[in-house]
């Protein structure tokens, strides 16, 4: 994550199970590029 970033400036991505844009989370810091669903809820939905 580089530093000084604005959260209006965090990447998005939208979501293919519920079509709903979604923000970059802490979590997801390390995986980023492979996050694909929202959560794990449209994970499992989206198999
Ligand atoms: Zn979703």
């Amino acid at each position: 994550m580089p530093r000084g970033v604005a959260k209006r400036d965090l990447p998005t991505k939208t979501c293919p199970v519920c079509q709903r844009p979604f923000a970059w989370r802490k979590k997801w810091e390390r995986d980023w590029e492979n996050v694909i669903y929202c959560s794990d809820r449209c994970r499992r939905t989206g198999k």
